[in-house]
């Protein structure tokens, strides 16, 4: 072994003795320094496989609502979940590698799928200014740009905009959560979207009603279609 990488080692090995990586969805320590949680979590997190599947949950979520091309999400969610966990600590605590991570994930689970190829920009469901500049990031970005560089395909940085503020959708019914959202998208960025087949994102699927509302505008343009793709969902 060469003395750099003996060092750099040397120096992970001190890293971990003084300052031991923990799983955020077990607590167990994390023996590999890289990974954002354990082996063990790694294998049994709830990953729904929608992939595999033209017609899943999530697809018949959106039929009657909108045409989707193609619908999935990483995992199930649910509470006191390790889902959950990673989800808050995305969207709370500043862990955007938790985004990288679930990308990569995805990128795994599509490997030798035709379905990347098929997409041609990549679009983000869109917080209020006022709350991205509060929480400083949006939850969805380093997911989307991640799986923007690995299947090389555009992602379109604030296409979506949200002009007003929705109210929190927890306890709302699937109409009141649509009638709280149907209004406050606008797009920009149209002649990058149109006659395209987008990819939006967002972190959570419960009802489908912010994606639906985010979708329309997308569909609304000429020669669109649409996929949705999330990391997590409620089924
Ligand atoms: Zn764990």
């Amino acid at each position: 072994m060469k003395t750099g990488a003996r060092v750099k080692r040397s120096i992970s090995a001190l890293k971990e003795l003084f300052y031991p990586k923990i799983c955020p969805c077990c607590g167990d320590h994390i023996q590999n320094q890289q990974s954002v949680i354990c082996l063990s979590c790694l294998i049994f997190l709830p990953y729904t496989n929608f992939h595999q599947l033209k017609i899943n949950p999530l697809h018949k979520k959106f039929w009657g609502r909108m045409e989707i091309q193609h619908a999935d999400s990483l995992l199930f969610m649910e509470k006191c979940s390790k889902t959950q966990e990673l989800m808050y600590l995305l969207k709370y605590s500043h862990r955007q590698d938790i985004g990288t991570f679930l990308s990569e994930q995805t990128i795994q689970r599509y490997h030798n799928h035709s379905f990347p190829s098929t997409i041609q920009a990549i679009v983000i469901v869109p917080l209020h200014p006022r709350k991205e500049k509060q929480r400083g990031y949006n939850q969805c970005h380093t997911f989307a740009q991640h799986l923007s560089v690995s299947w090389q395909v555009p992602y379109l940085k604030n296409a979506l905009s949200r002009i007003s503020h929705s109210n929190s959708q927890t306890g709302n019914t699937r109409m009141e959560r649509w009638e709280n959202v149907a209004n406050i998208f606008t797009l920009a960025k149209k002649d990058a979207i149109q006659n395209k087949h987008i990819l939006l994102i967002d972190d959570v699927l419960t009802t489908g009603a912010t994606l639906e509302a985010c979708g329309q505008q997308i569909l609304k343009l000429t020669g669109t279609k649409l996929s949705i793709l999330t990391m997590a969902c409620k089924v």
